[in-house]
Formats: structure tokens, C-alpha cells, sequence
């Protein structure tokens, strides 16, 4: 696929010798698997001193995964970039059909210390979990919900290995193929980009079919008929949400979550686990519901999807205009080559990083919002001073009225959906906010319609934003490829790497 041998990029300190790196590339999970078995043993004494209070063992534990799995990334691209391992697996010289499988064995140490990782884990995430199921039901444990190894492991195989793995083995299939007839491909077309194209289809349409794969790579069945389906068809007839099913997503009480897949309503499915289910009241469950249908009908994924485009045409562009300096200075080299890429690549990482992270936290509370106005009663069941529902005469006019019993029982069920995944409330992540973060932001929306309508606006300009990005763009990249008097950089520089593969 993309290892060192075939991108043509050697490094004089590599080990060749045979018997060393099969050492260094198999010793790495056991190594792994001892370190988070040190780690969670630190992690649960810090625990059982304070069970009430798990967030300096959470926060120890949290912080020691992040660098284990820092470090098993690490090991990995060392064995790859540093060993001959995977030149063992280059199937390329027999089929391009088959080098999938090389691929899928060069990762196999990945996966081996992913999961010696959790194998680490298991102990204290098992305590921890207990505790907080305990706080929140008051009930002591069922058997069912004792974790078992396997079921653990089962769980994580799936729902962080096979999620990735599937759709991007098709993926990898597809990128080797067309790798191994390039130059048929480019030649019969006469468009030198030829092969990128199909690969890129390749991963639109798995991106497209990602729904039916991940119903089965989850353990998923359909929500039975009864009260809370008929209550969570209510609501989508209410906001106008189309879904294919809402599935029950059986995790062995291990996600208290809920999510929504599918662009198109066809593929669409909202998917509620059982952990969440059984914890939670109906309100509740429609509140979070209410957060995923928000994702939908405010079209967060689309949106997404355009940001991704003009993520590509942003670095493209600053990649072309790389190329088209260094080969105005007679710099043609596969270096070169690497170091303009190495830039594109720092440039998406970037955007991604800080643009995609920012973006995806306003719309994960624009769609707590949207959830918070799914459970907002009518104004005579509204009993708290409320700015939508002054007395019990009807809805106060104008805009940026959230009810505040509607953001209370938000709030309440983000509170749940917290202590029950055992997640301490003020962590942050990449994609959302911290707990508390959003339930102080929903609880001062509800107070405060102006900074409703201020909210409500910066996600409108963030919308359009990304869409006039897209147009602009797009009409600058046309133009570019079309009017320009001269070829694009990477046209004039295809023929050259062509010439150079070539022996
Ligand atoms: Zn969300
Ligand atoms: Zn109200």
C-alpha cells in the first residue's frame, strides 16, 4: 500500500537483518500489553482509595492510555519505516489482487498491541464502570452487566478495529489495483489522474454503503414495537427526521450513547444502545435522541463533507503551488516530491486538527439545543421561570427562546450519559466540549435568548462559510485546471515520475 518499499524511500539505518526485526516488530506487543497492565494497576490503587471519587484515577488512567497508544503508533511507523518487515509482505510482483493481504499482515503487531492495550485496561475500566452504574441506579450489579473479558474484547474488536478495518481494506483494495495498473489506466483514459479518480469513488461509495456495513459489524437489531418506539416516531414526524430503523445497538450495557448513520434516508438508521436504554428514563432517551435527529436536520454531516472538499482543494492548492516553484527552479526530484507532500499533508492535518475540531464542537451543541427543544414541553407542564413560557399563558414571541425545563432535562440526560460512561465532566475532546462546558452553555441559552440568537447566528456564518470556501474554490480550481495558460504543476510533473518508475 503505502510502506516505505514502495513509495521508493530507504533509510541507510534501516535493519536488514531478518531475525532483529521480526524481534522488534512481535516483541512490541507484549511490551505494550505489560506497560498498560503497570498502568492499570497504578490506576486502581489510586481507585479503591477513594471509589466515590474515580477522576484522579480516571485522569492518571486516561492520560497513560493516550501515551501508551502514542506509543504503539510510534512502534508501529518504527517498524515499518526502520525494519524489513514489510517488504516480507509485498505481494505486488505476484497480484495487485493479493497485496491487500500483505497490507493486512504488515498492521497485524498494530492490532496485536491495541488490543494488549485493553487487556491492560480491562480491570480498572471494569471498576470504574461498576461504580458509576452504581451511583446512578442505586442497584447493585446484575450478572449481566459484569464485564467479561471476551465480551469486552469483542466489544472494542468491533466497535474501534473492524469500524476501520472493513470499509478501509475495500479502500486499500481498490488504491492497490488501480496502483498496479496505473499506467493501463492513465494510457487508456489519457488522463493522468486517472487512478486517483477510481480510488476516490472507491471511498465515496464505501462512505455511502458505510451504514449496512456497520450495522453488522456492530451487534445491532431493530428497537421492538411499544411506547418508546411509537414516542421516537412521534418525534421524527414532529422534525421531519427520515430513517431507514431505529436499531438497538447491543453493547452489553458498555455504551450509553446514541447515534445516527446515513446521509441519504435510505441508508439512514438511529441507533440506540442498549446501556442507554435500560439507565435511562423515556424523556431522557428522547432527549439524546433529540441530539442525533438535531445532527441530521441540521445537516452537521453534509456540512462536514463540503469542509472535507475544500480541506483537499486548500492543500492541493498550496501543493500546486509548491510544485510549480520547485519546478520553475529545475527541482524534479522524488524529494522533492516527498517534501511538497509532506507539506500537504502538514496542511490537512492542521485544518483538521484546529478547523474541523472547532467547527464539530458548535455543532455538537447547536444539536444539544435541537435536543433540548425536542423535550421542551408546552407551556402548562413548564413549571420553572422560564424565558419561552412566562406564566402559563403560551409561548413569549420571538426568536431564541429556549425552554428551560426543556434545557434542564438536557442537561440532565448529558449528565447521565457522563457519569454512566464514566467520562469525568469536564474532559474535552477533539470533536465535543466537556460535559459541564455544555450543560452551563445549554443552561445560559435558556436564560438568555440574545445569546441564543448570537449562537444560532455563528453557526449559520460557519454553514455558510464553508459552502462560499467551496464555491470559490471550486471556481478557482476550474479555472486553474481549464484557462490557465499553462498545464497544472502535477500534469507537467506526472510524465517525469512516470519516467523515473519506469526502469
Ligand atoms: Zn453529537
Ligand atoms: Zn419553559
Amino acid at each position: 500500500m503505502l510502506w516505505r518499499a514502495d513509495q521508493g524511500v530507504s533509510f541507510g539505518f534501516a535493519v536488514q537483518d531478518p531475525i532483529i526485526s521480526a524481534v522488534i516488530v512481535l516483541a512490541q506487543p507484549a511490551l505494550f500489553g505489560v506497560l498498560a497492565a503497570v498502568v492499570s494497576r497504578r490506576a486502581r490503587m489510586l481507585f479503591r482509595r477513594d471509589p466515590q471519587n474515580p477522576q484522579a484515577a480516571q485522569f492518571f488512567h486516561h492520560w497513560a492510555t493516550i501515551v501508551l497508544r502514542v506509543g504503539t503508533a510510534a512502534g508501529f511507523a518504527a517498524s515499518v519505516f526502520f525494519t524489513s518487515w514489510p517488504d516480507w509482505f509485498d505481494f505486488r510482483k505476484t497480484s495487485c489482487f493479493l497485496q491487500v493481504v500483505g497490507d493486512l499482515i504488515t498492521v497485524l503487531p498494530f492490532v496485536a498491541s491495541t488490543i494488549a492495550v485493553w487487556i491492560g485496561a480491562f480491570p480498572l475500566e471494569r471498576d470504574i464502570r461498576r461504580e458509576g452504574l452504581l451511583a446512578v441506579t442505586g442497584v447493585e450489579e446484575t450478572s449481566r452487566k459484569d464485564w467479561k473479558l471476551s465480551s469486552y474484547l469483542d466489544f472494542h474488536i468491533r466497535h474501534h478495529i473492524l469500524i476501520v478495518a472493513v470499509p478501509m481494506t475495500v479502500i486499500v483494495f481498490a488504491f492497490n489495483v488501480t496502483d498496479g495498473y496505473e499506467e493501463k489506466l492513465r494510457s487508456l483514459t489519457g488522463w493522468p489522474w486517472m487512478p486517483d479518480i477510481l480510488v476516490g469513488v472507491a471511498a465515496l461509495a464505501v462512505f455511502v454503503a458505510a451504514p449496512l456495513m456497520l450495522k453488522r459489524i456492530w451487534r445491532t437489531h431493530p428497537l421492538g414495537t411499544g411506547p418508546l418506539r411509537d414516542q421516537l416516531h412521534s418525534v421524527c414526524d414532529r422534525i421531519g427526521l427520515k430513517c431507514r430503523d431505529i436499531l438497538v445497538w447491543n453493547s452489553d450495557g458498555m455504551v450509553i450513547n446514541a447515534a445516527v448513520m446515513g446521509i441519504f434516508h435510505r441508508v439512514r438508521y438511529v441507533l440506540l444502545s442498549d446501556g442507554l436504554l435500560e439507565a435511562m428514563s423515556p424523556r431522557e432517551i428522547e432527549a439524546v435522541f433529540g441530539h442525533e435527529a438535531g445532527h441530521v436536520s441540521e445537516h452537521h454531516m453534509q456540512h462536514f463533507l463540503v469542509f472535507a472538499y475544500v480541506g483537499s482543494l486548500i492543500a492541493g492548492g498550496v501543493m500546486e503551488g509548491l510544485l510549480r516553484i520547485a519546478l520553475a527552479a529545475g527541482h524534479d526530484s522524488e524529494m522533492t516530491l516527498y517534501g511538497i507532500q509532506a507539506v500537504g499533508a502538514g496542511v490537512t492535518v492542521i485544518l483538521w486538527l484546529w478547523g474541523f475540531g472547532w467547527i464539530s464542537r458548535r455543532f455538537e451543541r447547536q444539536a444539544d439545543l435541537f435536543g433540548a427543544r425536542c423535550v421542551s414541553p408546552p407551556a402548562a407542564a413548564c413549571h420553572v421561570p422560564c424565558s419561552m413560557h412566562l406564566g402559563s399563558s403560551g409561548e413569549l414571541p420571538g426568536t431564541g427562546r429556549v425552554c428551560a425545563t426543556g434545557a434542564a432535562v438536557f442537561a440532565s440526560a448529558l449528565d447521565r450519559v457522563a457519569v454512566l460512561n464514566g467520562i469525568p465532566h469536564e474532559e474535552r475532546s477533539w470533536r465535543h466540549s466537556s460535559i459541564a462546558t455544555r450543560m452551563r452553555f445549554l443552561v445560559s441559552l435558556s436564560g438568555d435568548p440574545g445569546r441564543t440568537r448570537r449562537f444560532e447566528r455563528l453557526v449559520l456564518f460557519i454553514k455558510r462559510g464553508i459552502l462560499v470556501c467551496a464555491v470559490v474554490g471550486s471556481v478557482l480550481a476550474f479555472f486553474y485546471y481549464v484557462y490557465w495558460p499553462e498545464p497544472p504543476a502535477v500534469v507537467r510533473w506526472v510524465p517525469v515520475r512516470i519516467q523515473a518508475l519506469t526502469p
